[in-house]
């Protein structure tokens, strides 16, 4: 090798090394884009829209919309949902629909939407909290109406509806006063 092969080879090296150097002091002073999981638990923000698990949308008191339709059931693609419901007498004698149980496997779900946005009721909704982990399959079954179902309170009568019923009485006790006159 000649003396000015050397120092080519030389400088090409010292080139190669900064040129290097150059991306390590760069990525040296980046924003890191990792973070320090679980450290970081408490400050981890989670993008709204990332689908975790499925839940129920529950009010303030305890209420939530879920009538038992069973579209959400009948859309999933893979019997993820399983409901079951049963027909109850209503207190104005109406026969109604009443969810009993609401199971969802978050095992076999492919978190594709489509019993959300099927839900005309707007009772389900997928929740970011991504934390699921569990150490068996059966554990990933989970009841989602799991609050004490509650009771809505009846609309109250209307005006008409109820001046008949006030009558009522009265109208049978003028009629069983007129059958004592007989
Ligand atoms: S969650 Fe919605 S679609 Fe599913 S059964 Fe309840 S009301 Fe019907
Ligand atoms: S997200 Fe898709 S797979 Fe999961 S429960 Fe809903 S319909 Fe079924």
């Amino acid at each position: 090798m000649s003396i000015k092969e050397y120092f080519s080879s030389l400088f090409k090296g010292i080139y190669s090394l900064l040129k290097g150097l150059k991306v390590t002091g760069k990525e040296l002073v980046t924003p890191k884009v990792t973070f320090q999981y679980p450290e970081n638990r408490d400050t981890l923000e989670i993008p709204e829209r990332f689908r975790a698990t499925l839940r129920f949308k529950y009010d303030s008191e305890g209420y939530h919309k879920c009538i038992a339709c069973g579209l959400c059931q009948m859309n999933c693609p893979n019997g993820t949902i399983s409901i079951e419901s049963k027909m109850v007498e209503m207190p104005d004698g109406k026969k109604k629909k009443k969810l009993e149980k609401y199971m969802y496997d978050l095992g076999s779900c492919t978190f594709c939407m489509l019993c959300v946005t099927s839900c005309a009721s707007k009772a389900i909704e997928f929740s970011n909290d991504f934390e699921q982990a569990v150490f068996t399959r059966e554990k990933l079954v989970q009841q989602l109406n799991y609050l004490p179902e509650k009771e809505r309170p009846m609309p109250a009568p209307k005006p008409a509806v109820a001046a008949q019923k006030a009558e009522a009485p009265a109208n049978s006790a003028a009629t069983e006063d007129k059958k004592q006159e007989n």
